[in-house]
């Protein structure tokens, strides 16, 4: 019977497209098409087939249609879950299937890559590579310890080294180890090593674990028996950084591989170290596959295909990989669920976070939220009884908690943002040879540049934000909308050259503490100083060869890594968060503070944290430290409740911006009537704006937004639906930006 496909294409509009069949193959849905499109020829996916003759009166006639040109796939590409998956986040989110599709698909597969499991060159160590001492390599030390590295890898469980025994090192080995080709390209000279090129086979040796699992502590015992495998169940693993929550994780995994299932691991977007995927390198004998950004297109594409193939059982990765195709997945583990990188931020806004928890629901596997500082989300729907609450109290292994002081630092002198006392405490550390961490969450040299004079202040011509003082090279930046300026030496308001740096950095930190201590090194780690490739590496070899030093960082120190020889952390501000102009300031806060301190005593040593503030006072700062993290969640849920806002009722945000602001208001404004339409105003639907954004200008756009509320996610969806539609035929819309964030987690 002749057909008619739908096809998702890769743009923002909210529809499918009709083609009629390409003159060659058998088209199924989830397989890619190639087809006419205005003067373009672009790439998408069938998302749905259907019967000439039961075609919608309505919809443009089968003679106008255009025939798709070829088919790409002879297989569906995405198969039917994510599918599914995809098309519940479009309704969800009211957000174009064609671009979630392109979120969910590789680039390289976007762009019409075949979809065939690539050959790929596999190095093996040759006998003489197994024995040859890495120590007689003197010369070449790097070539030594990659030799060291393949021995130790190829290390065969049981018996001893022969040539059959070793393992095959593909380019996830080289990607996870961080293996330079070029060495390996010398070590293959020198044949120590052979190369062969082959489609991998998954290498699933008899043996599940490389390593005897932990005995797990009663409370790690009581989570994974809690886990119902083959059953949907949102799991929130809630303990302290060091309670022994991966353990859990690995130990639930090796149920799921057992059963012949793979798992799904979703981390923060910097919270992949090579820490974690050492652990669960050195504890499964299985496949696993990366996926984040910093692997490169190729990578991406072949793990993708290979996830699909089922030859890998472990997938890790930061949020998109919550699309991965697996053939049967038997859990989603979700490390550090409360951090905001789960949520996209622009373009295609979902939650990695909820459309997990859909898939594992369509799925009708269990999901796991592991963190040290729940979401309040994830905390209420726990509270609530959604979520199983599943709690580690004590520190795993022989860790102690940090214990955490307050300074109070009212009145007191401080040496460029830093109090005496820690001063005074990170001397004694460093006499103790240890390591302190010290915490500024700004990088660049100093917020501000202002005159002394005037009192003029540096602005950014583009937005409403101050630019920061930069070095090497000087200049002025805005972290906004990244507008550079050189230095400036003179006020451009009264020409005064009494220009000063006003506050904090991490730069003009680091400076102060290596001028305070002459003879250690302080390491910077943030956004500017990590960029070049590896370089985080290179700080985690020093920080780890346990010599004593300062770490001074941003947010960037706040996740993932552990820090074994860290015993103090300072916080040098702890303010600002508390006075943020969003409302999940004070959330935020309370998450960074004790993840920041979480990095401390993790080893035998116990930790200790200094906490700089002017608001010792702080109700919620006092709660957080004196009765703990639920205490302080509870008392965050009271005022939100108070305050009807999230989780106790829902916000869509619509954003407009434009060049000239009236134009962003008056689109707003025709939302808002055509939204009132829909549904008026009641005491469980509220409409607030337009209002300006918190940054009204931003990148030379005037920025403005309308809030809903709604008591229940039905309702909201009830009027969205419509509502986006209406909004999507409006002829002004041309002359906006405009967007819409459903659970917005940035108010901003
Ligand atoms: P988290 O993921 O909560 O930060 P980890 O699982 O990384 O905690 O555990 C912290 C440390 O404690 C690790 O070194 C881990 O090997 C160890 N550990 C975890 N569980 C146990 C256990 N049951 N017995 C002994 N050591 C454990
Ligand atoms: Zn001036
Ligand atoms: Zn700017």
């Amino acid at each position: 019977m002749p057909a008619i496909l739908s096809v998702a294409l890769p743009t923002p509009l909210r529809k499918h497209f009709d083609y009629l069949p390409p003159s060659a193959g058998t088209p199924q849905i989830g397989c890619r098409v190639q087809v006419p499109f205005g003067r373009q020829i672009l790439i998408g996916v069938i998302t749905g087939i259907s019967n000439i003759e039961d075609r919608d009166k309505s919809a443009p006639s089968v003679g106008q249609l255009k025939p798709a040109l070829s088919l790409l796939d002879e297989q569906p590409l995405l198969p039917q879950n994510i599918m599914t998956l995809c098309l519940w986040a479009a309704n969800y989110y009211q957000h174009a299937l064609g671009d979630i599709i392109n979120t969910a698909l590789p680039a390289g597969l976007r762009a019409g890559d075949p979809a065939v499991l690539p050959e790929e060159t596999i190095w093996s160590l040759t006998t003489k590579g197994l024995n040859t001492q890495p120590d007689t390599l003197k010369r070449a030390p790097k070539q030594a310890a990659t030799l060291r590295q393949l021995q130790s890898l190829s290390a065969p469980v049981t018996g001893s080294i022969t040539s059959e025994a070793t393992t095959a090192i593909g380019p996830d080995e080289i990607a996870t180890f961080n293996i330079d080709r070029k060495i390996i390209k010398r070590l293959e000279e020198k044949q120590l090593l052979t190369s062969t090129t082959e489609i991998p086979r998954p290498n699933r040796p008899e043996l599940l674990l490389n390593e005897p699992r932990l005995n797990l502590n009663d409370e790690q015992h009581t989570a994974l028996n809690a886990i119902a495998f083959g059953k949907f169940g949102t799991h929130l693993l809630y303990g302290t950084t060091g309670s022994g929550k991966t353990e859990v994780y690995m130990q639930a995994i090796e149920t799921v591989l057992n059963k012949g299932q793979q798992a799904l691991i979703l981390i923060p977007e910097i919270g992949l170290t090579p820490q974690l995927l050492n652990r669960f390198r050195a504890r499964f004998n299985r496949p696993l596959a990366l996926h984040h950004s910093g692997l490169s297109d190729g990578e991406r594409k072949n793990n993708w295909l290979r996830a699909k193939a089922g030859h890998i059982d472990i997938v890790i990765g930061t949020r998109s990989a919550v699309f991965t195709p697996l053939p049967n997945p038997g859990i989603i583990i979700i490390d550090e669920e409360h951090d905001i990188s789960f949520k996209q931020q622009d373009s295609f806004r979902y939650s990695a976070r909820d459309l997990a928890a859909i898939r594992a629901q369509n799925l009708n596997i269990p999901l796991i939220l592991g963190s040290a500082t729940p979401s309040l989300e994830s905390f209420h729907n726990a509270e609530q009884g959604r979520y199983q609450l599943l709690r580690l109290h004590a520190r795993a292994g022989q860790a102690q908690a940090p214990n955490i002081q307050v300074l109070d630092i009212r009145k007191e002198k401080l040496n460029n943002g830093i109090s005496r006392q820690a001063i005074n405490s990170i001397a004694a550390t460093l006499n103790r040879s240890e390591q302190a961490l010290v915490f500024i969450n700004r990088r660049g040299f100093a917020p501000t540049l202002m005159c002394h004079d005037c009192g003029w202040v540096a602005q950014c011509p583009h937005c409403d934000a101050r630019l920061t003082v930069h070095q090497y090279p000087n200049h002025l930046h805005c972290h906004h909308c990244d507008y550079q300026h050189p230095l400036i030496t003179r006020c451009l308001q009264c020409h005064s050259k009494e220009l000063h740096c006003l506050g904090q950095g991490s730069v003009r930190t680091e400076q102060c503490l290596q001028e305070l201590f002459t003879d250690t090194p302080v390491i910077r780690v943030d956004r500017d100083s990590t960029r070049r490739k590896n370089a985080m590496q290179d700080i985690m070899d020093q920080v780890n060869s346990g010599k004593p030093c300062i770490l001074v960082g941003t947010q960037m120190l706040a996740k993932g890594h552990h820090f074994p020889n860290v015993t103090l952390v300072v916080i040098l501000d702890a303010d600002n968060g508390l006075f943020s102009s969003d409302f999940r300031g004070p959330e935020r806060t309370g998450q960074l503070l004790l993840q920041v301190s979480g990095r401390a005593g993790r080893a035998e040593k116990p930790g200790h944290v200094l906490i700089q503030t002017h608001l010792c006072d702080h109700p919620l700062l006092t709660t957080l430290l004196e009765n703990g993290y639920s205490a302080f969640m509870h008392q965050i849920l009271q005022e939100r409740q108070l305050g009807q806002m999230p989780p106790f009722q829902y916000i869509a945000l619509l954003r407009a911006e434009a060049k000239f602001g009236q134009h962003a208001v008056d689109f707003l404004q025709t939302a808002r009537q055509l939204a009132e339409q829909i549904q008026p105003s009641t005491p469980q639907l509220q409409y607030l704006g337009p209002l300006p954004a918190p940054m009204e200008r931003r990148n030379q756009r005037f920025r403005f937004q309308l809030q809903i509320k709604a008591e229940s996610r039905g309702q909201l969806h009830q009027l969205l639906q419509p509502l986006i539609s209406e909004l999507d035929k409006l002829p002004q819309k041309n002359r906006v930006r405009w967007s819409v964030d459903i659970d917005p987690l940035d108010m901003n």
